[in-house]
């Protein structure tokens, strides 16, 4: 059966960002049309709509998900910010803003970006399943709202006609356009200031490729439904084995 087409619109809050571009432009390539809801607009594309606002702002949100039944939440104040402030507002209070926009406007799917730091307690985890609790000692104040950003959404989870809902957990991403990650490391390096080990060399590391992540995104929503298992779960996701380093 053919899709029809007011079912191939969804909404990509934080669709300005590294992760967000490419699930935006992967989206448009399998025939969606995408509204874009982000602090700032970093391109244009044909097919995108873009909306202007912070995602804390419910009036602002509106616009960009009406008539939309089905949103991605990608956004998040950076890490390296370590802003503890800004994360409780934006993580927690904001994703609890997204939530009650999305119910307000008869969206249908709602699919979180996570991370799988919500899970790290320190020592080194391989082959891991989301069984695993989340961590008692979160190692800073982005992990520890993210953890309260993947309950809301989750708990939020309605399968008697609300809205349904899923998160996937990325560790390191990698890929074209990467602001972070691989320059930062690249930099450090040029610096000399990679010349030391904390352990003793064995430490695992776990770094995804972008497509993959998105192709993790995109695979959730279109497999959320009422009567499957996704519905309320978080998904650890990877390429493979971890890289050893
Ligand atoms: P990014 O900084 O490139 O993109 C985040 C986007 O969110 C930016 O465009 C930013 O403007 C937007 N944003 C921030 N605050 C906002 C607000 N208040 N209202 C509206 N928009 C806002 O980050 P990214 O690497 O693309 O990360 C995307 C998601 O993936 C985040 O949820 C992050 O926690 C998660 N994640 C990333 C990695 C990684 O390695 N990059 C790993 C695990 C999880």
């Amino acid at each position: 059966t053919r899709v029809r087409p007011s079912s191939k619109r969804c909404a990509v809050i934080g669709g300005s960002g590294f992760l967000g571009r490419h699930l935006v432009e992967k989206l448009l390539e399998r025939g969606y049309s995408v509204a874009v809801f982000d602090i700032r607009q970093s391109y244009e594309l044909p097919g995108v709509t873009f909306y202007q606002g912070d995602l804390c702002d419910k009036e602002a949100l509106r616009p960009a998900l009406k008539d939309v039944p089905l949103v991605f939440h990608c956004a998040s104040p950076a890490p390296a910010s370590d802003d503890r402030a800004l994360f409780q507002r934006v993580n927690v209070q904001g994703t609890c803003t997204v939530i009650q926009a999305c119910t307000e406007l008869g969206v249908q799917k709602l699919v979180l970006t996570s991370s799988a730091s919500v899970v790290y307690e320190g020592a080194d985890i391989k082959n891991g399943t989301e069984d695993i609790p989340y961590t008692a000692k979160p190692m800073d104040y982005y992990t520890e709202t993210k953890i309260e950003q993947e309950k809301l959404v989750l708990q939020a989870c309605d399968k008697e006609g609300g809205l349904l809902t899923v998160a996937i957990r990325p560790h390191g991403i990698f890929g074209p356009r990467d602001p972070q990650l691989v320059p930062i490391l690249v930099d450090t390096a040029r610096r000399g200031k990679m010349k030391f080990i904390i352990g003793d060399g064995t430490n695992l590391v776990d770094f995804t490729f972008v497509e993959n992540v998105v192709h993790g995104h995109i695979l959730a929503a279109e497999h959320l439904r009422p009567e499957s298992p996704l519905c309320g779960k978080p998904y650890h996701i990877t390429n493979d084995e971890p890289i050893r380093f």
